[in-house]
């Protein structure tokens, strides 16, 4: 079977995680710090702060900003749930806006329609890997005087002319999970140019902790912290972040190239000016192809090929959502897209067999 991904991990990693282990220091200590200081620039922002996921880098920004009861954050419904849940942590109300067919990124314009004056917040979610269309969404942030959240978790080392991933916001949020484009397993970090933010977030990842050396207590605090051995896999697979970047979009080229001549089925869009980090390689199935999209799935599987659908429900649709009033026809475009999308193996370590396996597979139905 072909898998959907595949960590890109090495000696390298292996002998680092051992080196930590020997050390006697595992839990956080100078490997965080290291990393912290190498990310931070890795994205030209002045702060970075590592926690032990996404959904932590996220609960954590929502904390550092201020977010509470009574406040409206606007985000995408197509997204890992990860995102909304992490408003719903801080009590604030979830706000879903409609998407764009072509990037499957939130909508400016339909974020525009959902500002209101509780709205405190937007969180971007640099979906499969590209970035948003952040020139109209700061702008429309500027002048509603909202702050911006960008979820990076999908999009590390993507960039617009040259502007990386994680510095377009106010905060950015990064995961690390077993099937993220740089992993330790799980982690995250949160990357910020603004101070008190940053102090904001430190605290809140140890405990309220201001120091680790301290039991003052700045506030509530959750233990968030990475641990080094952690950080030490992370600081190689930072090495490595251009190769694998650029193994995946050489993939992505290399499926394109071939099923874009293929009715019915739209290839990713990369937008001009953008640099797509292909965490997923994701295609829309539509009703000209031969198959529908949950037929061609199944057909993928038996010629030992595994796919995704990332996601097959919109958040809004969603229980614990549902209740803010949601209902089917809310949000066209990410209904539609749910229906249509699904995700094709492109991670690093795909062999150019592996890969004309999959076009070979298309060009037989
Ligand atoms: C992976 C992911 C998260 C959460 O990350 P975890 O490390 O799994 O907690 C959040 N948002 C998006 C868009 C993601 O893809």
């Amino acid at each position: 079977m072909i898998p959907i991904a595949k960590p890109f991990l090495g000696n390298e990693e292996i002998k680092a995680v051992e080196e930590v282990l020997k050390s006697g220091i595992i839990a956080q200590g100078p490997k965080v710090l290291e990393f912290e200081e190498k990310f931070s620039k890795f994205c030209g922002k002045k702060y970075a702060i590592t926690v032990n996921s996404g959904t932590a880098a996220l609960h954590t920004a929502l904390h550092a900003i201020g977010a509470g009861e009574g406040d409206e954050i606007i985000t995408t419904p197509l997204t890992f749930v990860a995102t909304a849940n992490s408003i719903l942590m801080r009590g604030a109300k979830p706000v879903f806006a409609d998407i764009k067919p072509d990037s499957f990124n939130i909508d400016p314009k339909c974020i525009r329609d959902k500002i209101t004056d509780k709205t405190k917040a937007i969180i971007t979610v640099d979906f499969y890997g590209q970035l948003c269309d952040y020139e109209e969404i700061n702008k429309i942030a500027e002048e509603n005087n909202l702050l911006v959240i960008e979820d990076a978790c999908q999009a590390v080392n993507s960039d617009y002319n040259g502007k990386k991933a994680g510095s377009f916001g106010e905060i950015g949020c990064f995961s690390f999970y077993a099937t993220k484009n740089i992993t330790c397993g799980e982690g995250g970090v949160l990357v910020t140019d603004n101070k008190s933010f940053s102090e904001k977030a430190r605290y809140f990842r140890q405990n309220g902790r201001s120091e680790m050396t301290s039991f003052e207590y700045a506030g509530l605090g959750y233990n968030y912290r990475m641990t080094d051995i952690s950080a030490a896999m992370l600081l190689e697979q930072l090495k490595k972040i251009e190769h694998i970047t650029q193994k995946r979009i050489e993939n992505a080229e290399y499926l394109t190239e071939e099923l874009k001549k293929i009715k019915g089925i739209q290839v990713p869009i990369v937008k001009d000016g953008h640099r797509h980090a292909f965490y997923l390689y994701t295609i829309r199935v539509k009703e000209e192809f031969k198959l529908s999209r949950d037929e061609l799935a199944d057909y993928l599987k038996k010629k030992g090929i595994s796919s995704g659908i990332y996601y097959p429900k919109p958040l809004h649709l969603c229980g614990h959502f549902r209740k803010f009033g949601y209902k089917e026809g809310d949000f066209p475009v990410a209904e539609l897209l749910s229906k249509q999308i699904l995700s094709l193996p492109c991670h690093p370590s795909l062999k150019v067999d592996e890969l004309n396996t999959i076009i070979d597979a298309f060009k037989s139905i």
